[in-house]
């Protein structure tokens, strides 16, 4: 079964989504060389904490950290430590947000100081592969139109996408049905319905799609160990069209 969210539910969802991409806005303002991954996570659970909001991450599963940082080749799930950031790297920070019980998770990658040009037009095909799956979230759609669309676009750029891990449905809890693939044949899955709410999260590498966990059970990285890129908005599916909730 896949939640609908009423009206009321989408305030909440979105003011958690606002304060999730406040944070982020900060954090993306202090990201330099020479701080570490765990400064990152550090301040995000201050600026979460600031706004009464909990970090929806921290102790999920048991993962130790408010945000997930992952730096380079490391795809997802990078456990924020005493990693320095130095110039040169891409920077994927992932946060999720519980404010009163309302979910939103967000993620960005981001360029420290002067940076290859490819892996910029990573970061760039990456975001505009995520402006393209929300613009296919709309009522009557199939799922897989989003993941197809995403795929389609990635792929004519010449990167590759993670098939591991995929986004998720969000609202009450931070996981909820249905997946949402970023790969695949369109016109497959559910309909889309006004009220349902996706977290829709293309993860690109430069190199090939293959990836595996490294020996801290979370991290996961390109097998290859080139680049990859993070791009992740929490957008409602209405009837007006999708509406992202993670954004100010
Ligand atoms: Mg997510």
């Amino acid at each position: 079964m896949i939640p609908l969210k009423s009206p009321e539910d989408l305030v909440m969802l979105k003011r958690s989504g606002e304060i999730l991409a406040g944070v982020m806005e900060k954090l993306r303002s202090v990201l330099r060389p020479g701080i570490t991954t765990l400064d990152i996570d550090l301040l995000s659970e201050e600026l979460i904490r600031k706004e009464k909001a909990l970090a929806a991450f921290k102790g999920y599963h048991g993962f130790p950290g408010t945000a997930c940082v992952s730096v380079n080749e490391e795809i997802v799930h990078g456990i924020p430590g005493e990693r320095v950031i130095l110039e040169g790297d891409i920077v994927s920070i992932d946060l999720g947000v519980n404010y009163g019980g309302f979910f939103s998770d967000m993620a960005v990658t981001l360029p420290v100081g002067r940076v290859d040009s490819d892996k910029l037009k990573l970061i760039e095909v990456t975001k505009q592969s995520l402006d393209i799956g929300i613009k296919q979230a709309k009522v009557g759609n199939y799922l897989t139109d989003i993941s197809h669309s995403i795929q389609r676009f990635v792929e004519g750029q010449g990167f590759s996408v993670v098939r591991q891990f995929v986004g998720h449905g969000i609202g009450t809890a931070l996981h909820e049905e249905p997946e949402v693939p970023n790969f695949g044949r369109p016109g497959l899955g559910p309909l889309l319905k006004n009220g349902m709410v996706l977290a829709i999260e293309p993860m690109i590498n430069l190199g090939g799609w293959e990836c595996k966990v490294i020996e801290n059970g979370w991290t996961a990285v390109t097998a290859d160990g080139k680049v990859s890129a993070h791009f992740e908005h929490t957008v409602a599916v209405t009837d007006s069209g999708p509406v992202i909730l993670t954004q100010l």
